[in-house]
């Protein structure tokens, strides 16, 4: 099984943890974070993937962290916790019934085992009961389906102005944090993004610097909070070019932020 190291390491004083990509499916990554004896997971949609990264590395599950209910995220949760019995944190929802530990924004997910602790963000949008996980201390940011690579996920159960809403709490996190999205989607979204803005060179040099890191198979993620405000049109929704590009090519009719936001998410789902 092909695993990622992403470079993403936090040391605080003995203690040290890293994260780890696995892909899963076409483009999934489940997220393993570990201090090389005790591992969480993030989304884990498939239980052959974690059982053997587990097994490689001699690590025990002490716990899944869960963003929202689609089964690419939530398909290996029965059988993990059938075979470790680990508290399984995620939203409170009818249709999460395998939420052991139900979370939200009051109050912060403490994780025993491992140094870290993560704010709980309240993100809807893809879906009502979206959460999205912040560790302040190391500045890492699990996202689910919520933010992407240049992109966002789609709006399944939401409004413009809520993904709106939900996306700013990103962008208001410290431009260091590192972003752990759930798919490798970002060449495809940084073409749609350079229709947006083609003259943007930040997305010009990111498509270089990504499609580099895809030829030689490597995930483009984690990025960082400060690239996507530099080259995520979702999170650019409100700036002057991208008002005006949309306006030139009639996806908007008026100056309006929320009108560009929705324009844009409407075309991206027929994009190629
Ligand atoms: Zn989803």
């Amino acid at each position: 099984m092909v695993t990622f190291d992403v470079g993403a390491k936090f040391t605080m004083s003995e203690a040290s943890l890293s994260v780890t990509a696995l892909p899963a499916f076409a483009d999934n990554y489940i997220w393993l974070v570990d201090n090389r004896t005790c591992a969480i997971v993030v989304d884990p949609g498939d239980f052959a993937t974690v059982d053997t990264a587990l097994r490689q590395r001699a690590l025990t599950l002490s716990a899944i962290v869960l963003t929202h209910r689609h089964e690419d995220h939530i398909g290996g949760v029965k059988k993990l916790v059938s075979q470790f019995s680990v508290p399984v944190y995620g939203p409170q929802s009818d249709e999460m019934p395998f939420v052991s530990h139900p979370v939200s924004e009051k109050a912060p997910l403490v994780i025993a085992s491992l140094p870290v602790s993560f704010t709980v963000l309240s993100v809807p949008g893809h879906t009502r009961e979206h959460l999205a996980y912040y560790a302040p201390d190391q500045q890492w940011l699990f996202c689910g389906d919520m933010l992407f690579g240049a992109g966002c996920g789609r709006m399944f159960e939401g409004t413009a102005g809520m993904m709106i809403a939900s996306l700013a709490q990103f962008s208001a996190l410290p431009d260091e944090t590192r972003v752990f999205s759930a798919h490798e989607y970002t060449l495809s979204n940084l073409k749609f993004a350079q229709e947006i803005e083609p003259n943007n060179q930040d997305i010009r040099q990111r498509i270089e610097v990504e499609t580099a890191k895809r030829e030689k198979k490597q995930p483009t993620l984690p990025s960082t909070i400060g690239l996507e405000k530099k080259t995520n049109p979702f999170l650019r929704h409100a700036e002057e070019t991208v008002i005006n590009r949309l306006l030139a090519l009639n996806k908007i009719d008026s100056k309006d932020n929320v009108s560009a936001f929705a324009a844009m998410r409407e075309w991206k789902n027929v994009y190629r």
